[in-house]
């Protein structure tokens, strides 16, 4: 396949996936699952439940936050949606099933998509890969982002 940017975050795309997934993992497909995850999709900041809340809430204003949590997980159990590795915060969700990496500022956890050729193809430890069996590879680059630096 080509390395296309364009194709892997389109959002037609990911909402025909997000489609066949639902009917492959016999989730009905109701207006408010839709709604939350064309919310996922459209963030591009790795949203916690409390943020998706916030912000579908001015759309679908009877949505109860439980709803809202309880789609996001399943969204990550059913394989449409990543939970970014946890610090002992909320979870955040993030929508982007292509090899990525990502930065996250230690100070104010915005967490920034990267694409790296390098690291994509970086090789899992031969050690590791007795013992364990690895089903992604992410590189977390830890540090403060171009706005906390100023500061
Ligand atoms: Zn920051
Ligand atoms: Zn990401």
């Amino acid at each position: 396949m080509v390395y296309n940017m364009d194709i892997k975050t389109d959002k037609g795309e990911m909402m025909a996936v997000f489609f066949r997934r639902s009917r492959d993992n016999g989730l009905k497909i109701t207006p408010q699952r839709s709604a939350i995850y064309q919310e996922l999709i459209q963030a591009k900041d790795h949203p916690s439940a409390d943020d998706v809340y916030k912000r579908i809430i001015k759309k679908i204003p009877n949505i109860s936050f439980d709803t809202v949590n309880r789609t996001l997980l399943t969204f990550s159990k059913i394989g449409i949606a990543n939970i970014v590795e946890g610090y002992g915060q909320a979870k955040r969700y993030d929508p982007d099933l292509e090899t990525h990496h990502h930065f996250r500022c230690m100070k104010c956890n915005t967490i920034i998509d990267f694409h790296n050729k390098e690291y994509d193809n970086l090789k899992v430890p031969e050690d590791m890969r007795k013992q364990f069996t690895a089903m992604s590879k992410k590189v977390v680059l830890e540090g403060l982002c171009s706005k906390c630096k100023r500061r």
